[in-house]
């Protein structure tokens, strides 16, 4: 994660997890031989007499679990509790347990429950009315951090109040694995599109058994870009390209990060986020070193002593907070240090420089 969240914790859909919590702990491990619906809490027993769907899945993993014997509650009871540690998770303090330990009947059972928790549970009236939705959850989220781009890779599109409608929310520890925090909102964030389904996709992202970024983290360090232009690649920085065999290289434009840790390493893994970020310099590199020859053109006559590198320095100033501001700098200070190309520019100062 590029930045990370301010959680809202007073937020009320944070306690929709809460009944979750009792159903595992207060009904389906102290199944015995009384009926199901006797261990309900007032609000469970509501759901389970008004939505036919809860009730049929309550009830079937009620009757696996009257089979477990103390052990294998007790598992159960461990494996909700563990994975649903998300920050103790991504930190490392904790490791999550491998459902495939426990009872197989019990894990058939309570898979399909926990996925349509998140798509149909949050979806009813009655706990919408009572915890607020998502999407108003969204919109808080979003106004009280001020995210336009997606805080993960720094520019994904993220949906804003003024958008139809919102980015989904990513499961940060994928459903797949980690079935029990489905509705645990500190397992749900906002990113793009990109980040959630092309990048990370299904993928175990604490399987390496590495620390990770947690979304929601109190303290985040600030991650900052680091580009070095390989000189020799002048000529194909400064103009388009013009066919594949010209393609930049990622050993032409190197790009790394001034952390070097587990987390940044997993994040740049799980993400792809260093190739991506090549790919967005390769992409603008024209536009962005044109703006600079543009900028000593238009100054150089008019400022005593003008040079060159007052012109990288004045578009590095004036875009750095400028949506991939944060890859411009660095990328435009990496090629700044190219006596021979800030030589040229100042000689000729024209479209076709390096053939000077
Ligand atoms: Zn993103």
């Amino acid at each position: 994660m590029l930045k990370v969240y301010t959680a809202i914790e007073d937020n009320d859909i944070y306690k929709a997890h809460i009944l979750i919590e009792d159903l595992v702990n207060k009904v389906w491990c102290k199944a015995d031989n009384q009926q199901c619906k006797s261990k309900l809490t007032s609000e469970l027993k509501d759901l389970y007499e008004n939505q036919p769907w809860f009730e049929k899945h309550v009830r079937n993993i009620y009757r696996v679990c009257k089979n477990l014997n103390t052990n294998e509650k007790k598992a159960f009871k461990k494996a909700f509790k563990n994975n649903n540690r998300i920050e103790d998770l991504c930190e490392g303090v904790i490791k999550p347990v491998d459902l495939s330990t426990l009872d197989k009947e019990l894990l058939k059972a309570i898979k399909p429950f926990f996925k349509k928790l998140y798509t149909q549970f949050l979806e009813w009236k009655t706990i919408r009315d009572k915890y607020g939705d998502k999407k108003n959850y969204y919109d808080s989220l979003n106004i009280s951090n001020g995210f336009k781009e997606c805080p993960c890779c720094g520019y994904g599109d993220l949906k804003t109040i003024y958008s139809k409608g919102r980015s989904a929310f990513d499961h940060y520890l994928p459903l797949k694995h980690y079935p029990f925090s489905s509705i645990n909102f500190n397992n749900l964030v906002p990113i793009c599109t990109t980040c959630n389904s092309d990048e990370k996709g299904e993928v175990d992202v604490l399987k390496k058994g590495k620390p990770i970024y947690y979304p929601f983290a109190k303290t985040h360090p600030k991650i900052e870009v680091i580009v070095d232009v390989k000189s020799k690649a002048l000529k194909k920085l400064i103009e388009p390209t013009n066919d594949l065999k010209s393609k930049i290289t990622k050993s032409e434009i190197i790009v790394d990060f001034n952390i070097k840790d587990d987390k940044t390493e997993s994040w740049d893994r799980i993400f792809d986020i260093k190739s991506r970020y090549f790919g967005k310099i390769a992409d603008n590199r024209v536009g962005w070193f044109k703006k600079v020859d543009q900028q000593y053109k238009n100054y150089k006559e008019r400022i005593n002593n003008y040079s060159v590198e007052d012109a990288f320095e004045d578009v590095i100033k004036a875009d750095s907070n400028e949506h991939l501001g944060f890859l411009k700098v660095p990328y435009l200070n990496s090629l700044k240090l190219n006596t021979h190309l800030v030589k040229a520019i100042g000689e000729v100062s024209g479209s076709s420089i390096m053939n000077s």
